[in-house]
């Protein structure tokens, strides 16, 4: 990859994002088939209506960019996400895989919010104005989603002690 421009590289950015966003989408149901608790199943489907969302949002900054829609391979998400079918292949449903479920989707959580917060700036910084609001909306999604795991986390993980 080659970036000579910090518009390159938030173009980059974007399709990076666009790639883990789709790759999330392939992930959510079987962390959801997975988990035993049923909130956390809840929380596994209702991130993925979010993340076809994000899509939609990111479909609307390549346009706005003038570029196409395109996917870039995110190897760190492909890497998190290998991660977490690896626990859900080598063990039964558990509270203490549902444990596990959740610190690997935080994971995914901090990538996102680490990538979008960077797009979201380099977008300010062009002056893509509307394109940064629509990074934030997602970012500001992303945060809330970790926020929740955390609550679940603090409420199922003690039964896995
Ligand atoms: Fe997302």
């Amino acid at each position: 990859m080659q970036v000579e421009n910090l518009n390159e590289l938030l173009v980059h950015e974007i399709k990076d994002l666009y790639d883990a966003e789709h790759q999330i989408t392939q992930a959510l149901p079987k962390m959801k088939k997975a988990a035993s608790s049923s909130e956390l199943k809840k929380a596994f489907d209702e991130h993925l209506e979010q993340t076809k969302n994000h899509i939609k949002r990111l479909e609307q900054v390549f346009k706005i960019l003038e570029e196409e829609a395109e996917r870039e391979t995110c190897d760190g998400m492909e890497g998190l996400l290998t991660e977490g079918e690896d626990l859900i292949k080598e063990n039964d449903p558990s509270d203490v895989l549902d444990a596990a479920l959740i610190g690997a989707a935080q994971r995914v959580e901090h990538y996102e919010i680490a990538s979008y917060g960077t797009a979201r700036t380099y977008a300010q910084l062009l002056e893509y104005d509307e394109a940064a609001d629509l990074l934030q909306e997602t970012l500001d999604e992303e945060g809330e989603t970790n926020k929740k795991l955390t609550k679940l986390a603090e409420k199922l993980n003690p039964q896995a002690v």
